[in-house]
């Protein structure tokens, strides 16, 4: 019964309109928690263009994804085969702090806890208990692995369970081919192929149907806007409008490149490295038969014939004048999110709800949470909705508000001078008030987790720990120093880290022969 019905009406059908990986990973969560064998469940369709092609990027993850995976059933090893994936541990960044012409900086954002046993170690690192190691070295191991070269796990770890906690990097093109597999054959989703043409609405304002080129109308209770920077359903057809983030978040264009190893068995760095230039950064992943990278700027502080030639100079330093043949594409980002991401019966999931630079891997980050709470709260009924709609669109604008200050936070700690998009990036006016707000509290005292009360926000803070040390920011200690009496503890608890990460570099296998080991032999399910 499509929309218009009753208002006790009950929703059998859920039509996503869009496969990429939003759609895909979308329809994965809702036929998986709603589907039934017999008619009391909720059909899953998802119809998608065969013309208009996906995003095609999308590499790097954050370990949400792997809680995911599980979730929807997924044999890990088979995904790492089909996905080219390879672990991350990190994210690397370098040269954020300074120009490059000064002393090279770089810390690592991983992913592993810092080490608590019963004792935040934070105040006693700012105290200088920890002697000279980098705050990520003090309180975890993970920086060190990662710099090792070494994998997270070892071959009788079970599936999903490492020794250090990880995402992966994949390739985003075969990730959406592999859940297209998974959601049809295992997971019961019809799909379609077609040119979504006209959305149809009633009176109320709710879609009706989407009229396609090869299916005819597409009848649903429930669509879900899976159509990317388009927005087709929600956007350009409901109007509900976009709210730019462009002022906080300059960048806004991409240039990227695919680009092959020098050899074989090169090796597979455990971690995305992230390098800070003019106008923007450089991503860099490793898969396992090629790397992705891409130069993120802001089109306001630079041009696009420089953005490619910053690329080029980048990858000539490892794969020398390769560089200059190598194939770019330029892709325009839409940075900001809609007004609201629930309106009548339809909601958008992906990049047609938001989207901000890919900086800490957020799009399939939020795109998979949003997915699984709209699964976990499906409404029964349409009289269910408004109420729904309502918490789903005051959760994810939360959602992608936290993500833009933690985002803006990596630029606002930078003490880089060579360029008005570095600068521009510190001026106060230009910070989201509660990070303005945190930053100077925590002039006086390092985070807590009073600062962070939502349970579901996406970064916490470990994050925030690993990012605002590394970037050398100073807290004023001298203040507080009574209050921390237990620096024998802290000293034992910094030489166990040191101890683990030793006992670590024993154990885990690099990077690539762990990958290569798990596509011969699998991963033990058990
Ligand atoms: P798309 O991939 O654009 O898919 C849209 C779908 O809608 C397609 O199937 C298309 O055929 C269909 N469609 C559109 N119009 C119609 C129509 N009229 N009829 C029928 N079908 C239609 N995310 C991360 O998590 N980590 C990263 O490292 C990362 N890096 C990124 C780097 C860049 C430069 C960019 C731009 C994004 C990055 N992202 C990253 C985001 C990530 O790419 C997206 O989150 C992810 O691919 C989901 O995209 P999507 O499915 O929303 O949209």
């Amino acid at each position: 019964m499509a929309a218009g019905g009753g208002h006790d009406t009950l929703i059998k059908h859920v039509l996503v309109v869009g496969g990429g990986t939003a759609g895909w990973l979308a329809a994965c969560h809702l036929a998986k928690a709603l589907r039934s064998a017999d008619a009391t469940g909720v059909r899953v369709t998802l119809v998608e263009s065969a013309d208009i092609p996906t995003i095609g990027v999308g590499e790097g993850t954050v370990p949400a994804i792997r809680k995911s995976l599980q979730h929807l059933g997924i044999d890990e090893a088979d995904f790492i085969r089909e996905c080219d994936a390879t672990f991350k541990q990190s994210i690397k960044f370098v040269d954020w702090l300074h120009a490059p012409n000064r002393t090279s900086h770089a810390y690592h954002h991983v992913f592993d806890y810092p080490a608590n046993n019963g004792l935040d170690l934070t105040p006693y690192w700012l105290m200088g208990g920890a002697g000279n190691a980098s705050f990520v070295d003090a309180v975890s191991v993970q920086g060190q692995v990662c710099d090792a070269g070494l994998g997270p796990k070892v071959m009788t770890n079970r599936q999903y369970e490492g020794l250090t906690s990880y995402a992966y990097h994949l390739d985003a093109a075969k990730l959406a081919a592999f859940l297209t597999k998974h959601a049809t054959s295992k997971l019961g989703v019809e799909h379609k192929l077609a040119n979504v043409t006209d959305v149809v609405l009633v009176q109320d304002g709710s879609i009706q149907a989407v009229t396609t080129d090869a299916c005819g109308d597409l009848e649903a209770d429930l669509f879900v806007d899976c159509t990317g920077f388009s927005s087709l359903l929600l956007g350009q057809k409901m109007g509900v409008g976009f709210i730019d983030k462009r002022d906080t978040l300059f960048v806004d264009h991409a240039v990227a490149a695919q680009v092959p190893y020098a050899s074989p068995d090169a090796p597979i760095p455990c971690h995305t490295i992230s390098t800070a230039r003019e106008a923007g950064w450089i991503w860099d992943i490793g898969l396992t038969e090629r790397r992705g990278t891409g130069y993120v700027y802001a089109a306001d502080y630079t041009d696009h014939d420089r953005a490619e030639a910053v690329l080029r100079d980048y990858l000539r330093e490892s794969i020398g004048d390769a560089a200059d043949e190598v194939a770019t594409r330029r892709i325009p980002m839409r940075i900001g999110y809609r007004e609201k991401f629930w309106e009548k019966n339809c909601v958008a999931i992906g990049m047609s709800q938001g989207f901000v630079e890919p900086l800490e891997a957020t799009g399939l980050l939020v795109f998979d949470a949003t997915a699984r709470m709209l699964a976990d709260q499906f409404p029964p009924t349409q009289a269910a909705m408004p109420l729904l709609a309502k918490r789903f669109n005051d959760r994810v604008r939360n959602a992608w508000d936290r993500v833009i200050d933690f985002i803006k936070l990596h630029y606002c700690l930078s003490k880089r001078d060579d360029t008005a998009f570095w600068r521009d990036n510190r001026d106060e006016a230009k910070l989201p008030e509660g990070l303005r707000e945190n930053l100077a509290l925590w002039r006086t005292q390092p985070p807590t987790v009073y600062d962070f009360p939502n349970k579901f926000d996406v970064f916490g803070i470990e994050n925030y720990l690993y990012v605002l040390y590394g970037m050398g920011f100073e807290t004023n200690m001298a203040p507080l120093e009574h209050r921390y009496t237990d620096t024998a503890l802290a000293r034992e608890d910094f030489g166990y880290v040191r101890q683990m990460a030793d006992q670590m570099m024993g154990q885990l296998l690099p990077h690539r022969q762990l990958i290569d080991r798990i596509k011969q032999y699998g991963i033990q399910k058990v």
